[in-house]
């Protein structure tokens, strides 16, 4: 496995496994890693003939400089996992090394009709626009076959698609293929997250709630309304000391707008766990 840190040299092994007919598959991540990437890159390495992980902490993702600068970051472990995995390659590159100045104090703004306006979009103004600059920067510089996402960050994952599929940059990514990856979680239920190395021992205790919480919420709708599930998330979390929910949707799995049918419905909850902002979901059909 090669660790590469600039974009020339990252273009020099694509074009080679160009040359060589290999098809490659792309595991965008932010490093810090756990299974639930370690799973990404599995499915990659079986599924293509090379695999890339990117290992970026994409700073024009976050709008908050504090969360920025506390994100979890361990290269050599990093790669030592995706080593004993099978990647063939780690790019690896500093913030200056991906943008350009003008690039990293630019806003950039893409047109998500509307799936960047709700969720973590509307808590995190300029998140997405962030996300899909790195992401489509990834895709320019490795070509892809296939790119694996967790469905963790569902809302992520819908724009991706939109992205990929309807934009203005449709067709600019070849034959593309966008693997969509189930939550990976703990056996207590908590979904794996970089995050939760932030996490003192009582607060990861604390965090089992939300988990058990949208897995209740399985049961109750059969019963209750959308809104009183909703609700009843809400208040059951929030009756939790050490948790806050910032918000919780029950939103229709393609459009992400708001839904009061549970079918193709997906629940979306942000949770305070102490200074940590944790996120989960539930498919309810
Ligand atoms: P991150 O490093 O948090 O940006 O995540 C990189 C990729 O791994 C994203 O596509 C995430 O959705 C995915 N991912 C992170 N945690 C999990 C998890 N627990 N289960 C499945 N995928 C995950």
């Amino acid at each position: 496995m090669q660790i590469l840190t600039t974009k020339q040299a990252l273009q020099a092994a694509v074009s080679e496994c160009q040359q060589a007919g290999k098809t490659i598959g792309l595991v965008p991540t932010m490093g810090a890693l756990h299974e639930g990437h370690a799973t990404l890159v599995r499915r990659a390495v079986k599924e293509n003939d090379v695999c890339i992980v990117s290992v970026f902490v994409n700073p024009t993702q976050f709008n908050n400089q504090e969360d920025l600068k506390k994100y979890p970051r361990n290269l050599e472990r990093d790669a030592e996992l995706l080593r004993s995995i099978g990647a063939a390659y780690v790019f690896a590159p500093t913030p200056e090394e991906m943008y350009s100045a003008e690039e990293m104090n630019t806003t950039f703004q893409f047109d998500f009709a509307g799936l960047d306006q709700v969720m973590e979009g509307k808590m995190r103004p300029g998140h997405f626009n962030g996300v899909v600059q790195v992401v489509s920067r990834l895709f320019y510089l490795t070509k892809p076959r296939r790119a694996y996402f967790g469905e963790k960050d569902f809302q992520q994952l819908a724009i991706i698609h939109h992205m990929v599929e309807r934009s203005s940059m449709a067709g600019s990514f070849g034959d593309l293929e966008i693997v969509d990856c189930p939550i990976v979680r703990e056996t207590s239920g908590l979904a794996l997250s970089s995050r939760n190395e932030r996490l003192s021992a009582q607060e990861r205790e604390t965090a089992l709630a939300i988990s058990r919480t949208l897995f209740a919420s399985l049961e109750w709708s059969k019963s209750q309304t959308v809104k009183e599930v909703q609700q009843r998330v809400i208040d059951t979390i929030n009756a939790v000391p050490g948790l806050e929910v910032e918000y919780y949707e029950i939103v229709d799995q393609s459009s992400l707008l708001p839904t009061d049918r549970f079918d193709h419905a997906i629940g979306c909850v942000t949770v305070y766990c102490g200074p940590v902002r944790l996120i989960d979901n539930i498919k309810y059909a």
